[in-house]
């Protein structure tokens, strides 16, 4: 007999063999299946925002999945958890029955009643916010997550969340952004931003001047608290045993943890285990560095704030090159136009050349002919061994002559090494490849179209 238990049992199989472990760890191990009515399958979700987010990306799916279990009638419902800072108006018709679990609401015996709160400034920069934020796949998890915790902090699953990734990738500005909205909404929450270091600092202070019960009660009135770069707890055990402290405290009144890290919690390293499995609790997502396509929406963004304008082969330029680290792209955008102003130059492809070089190490200074017949290989889908073969066969014919021209004239390769480098062929071989390709550009506008646009890509890829 199935039950909701074994259906769903047999689904997580399924499930988990489609997506990675990652994404099934957050969004399937938390949810429990309820019960299994006629062909209807019940699960319970932790919160709103994590019904939502199945719907939206898993929703193909779960159907297929379903309908392999139950048949064509399968159907999923969902029940939402409701936690105390909601009210029960989420339940749409569509999410059955909700339950409270809040009962692991404890009162904390030492919080002093009557204590009159200072109003905290919030340490915030006014200007990190979601709206300058630019989404891309790179970071939707964790924007995604941060907008759910700035409508509901404390009332969500994630608690604390954990932003992580590498350096330039808009963590700072992420934990900012959500600080900032709590601010907006909820002014009366006290939310603070604090980088580890000066925490730690604070602590070294509070344990000199013997108040660091002053120091600990006061970041445990906290309702939104967001700690930059952890990773700069590692091996102090002491800070390490205060914050488990504050962590504690805060998290069971269902205040807002937001930390922020360098690596993924369970890389963390000279951090104690206790602490690790608390920051693993709630959510932890990454940032990772964005595409090509949110590399150019983050540009023209930066563009428009500074009244900044460029050639569009500029800023295609920089996308493409600049890959690693948002930082370095708003960089080089900002020594680019201070160069053209000292300088008085236009803010051309050279221009940009020069500036993107200097920023970025991994940039090749010339392209090769290696590079240049990798290029045309792929736009013509020619394999490489035809183009620098013997076929005659007229496209492979073109295209290697054009490989040849597009080599002349983007490396300082000499006739011979370019002829070499086509299965040895030799000098004059090559200048004829040059003459015939001049001459189609000047009599196939169609063709001409072509050598364009492989000279622009060749012009683009001068990194590896
Ligand atoms: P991290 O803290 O991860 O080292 P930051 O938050 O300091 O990175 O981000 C570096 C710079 O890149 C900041 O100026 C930030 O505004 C910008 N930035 C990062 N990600 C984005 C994004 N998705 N959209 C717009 N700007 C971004
Ligand atoms: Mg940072």
């Amino acid at each position: 007999m199935k039950n909701h238990l074994s259906v769903w049992d047999s689904c997580l199989m399924t499930i988990r063999k489609s997506i990675n472990p990652q994404s099934f760890k957050t969004w399937f191990e938390p949810i429990k299946p309820v019960r299994l009515e006629n062909s209807s399958l019940t699960i319970q979700v932790p919160n709103n925002f994590f019904y939502e987010w199945l719907e939206e990306n898993y929703v193909g799916l779960l159907k297929k999945t379903i309908r392999a279990e139950l048949g064509e009638d399968g159907r999923l419902e969902y029940q939402i958890v409701v936690d105390n800072h909601t009210d029960a108006s989420m339940n749409g018709a569509h999410h059955g029955a909700t339950f409270n679990n809040s009962g692991e609401q404890i009162r904390n015996p030492f919080v002093i009643p009557g204590i009159k709160k200072v109003k905290v400034d919030p340490q915030l920069n006014p200007k990190y916010r979601f709206e300058n934020f630019i989404e891309g796949d790179c970071n939707k998890l964790a924007r995604s997550a941060g907008l759910a915790i700035a409508k509901n902090p404390g009332g969500t699953a994630f608690n604390p969340l954990v932003v992580y990734g590498n350096v330039g990738l808009g963590k700072t500005h992420l934990a900012h952004a959500i600080g900032n909205e709590v601010v907006e909404k909820f002014p009366k929450k006290s939310t603070l931003y604090i980088s580890t270091e000066r925490f730690t600092n604070q602590i070294i202070e509070g344990i000199r001047k013997n108040n660091i019960n002053d120091l600990v009660n006061f970041y445990q009135s906290i309702d939104l608290l967001i700690v930059d770069d952890i990773q700069f707890l590692s091996n102090k055990a002491k800070t390490q045993e205060i914050f488990f402290n504050i962590f504690n405290e805060l998290h069971q009144l269902g205040k807002q943890i937001i930390l922020t890290s360098d690596r993924a919690p369970k890389s963390l390293e000279g951090i104690q285990d206790r602490l690790i499995s608390r920051f693993k609790w709630g959510l932890s997502a990454d940032l990772q560095a964005p595409d090509f396509e949110t590399r150019m929406a983050i540009l023209l963004a930066k563009m428009e704030t500074e009244g900044v304008k460029l050639p569009t082969e500029v800023i295609e330029f920089i996308s493409y090159n600049v890959k690693n680290n948002v930082r370095e792209l708003e960089g080089v955008l900002v020594s680019l136009v201070a160069q053209a102003t000292l300088t008085n130059k236009e803010i051309d492809l050279n221009l940009a050349k020069q500036v993107v070089q200097s920023f970025v190490t991994d940039v090749n200074k010339e392209i090769t002919v290696e590079n240049i017949k990798e290029l045309v290989s792929e736009h013509f889908q020619i394999p490489l061994d035809k183009l620098q073969g013997k076929t005659r066969k007229r496209e492979v014919v073109i295209a290697r002559q054009l490989s040849m021209y597009l080599a002349k004239n983007h490396t300082s390769n000499s006739l011979k090494t370019i002829g070499d480098q086509f299965g040895g062929r030799d000098h004059s071989t090559v200048i004829y490849s040059c003459r015939t390709v001049q001459d189609l550009m000047d009599t196939d506008l169609l063709f001409k179209d072509t050598v364009n646009e492989l000279e622009k890509k060749v012009q683009m890829s001068i990194s590896g």
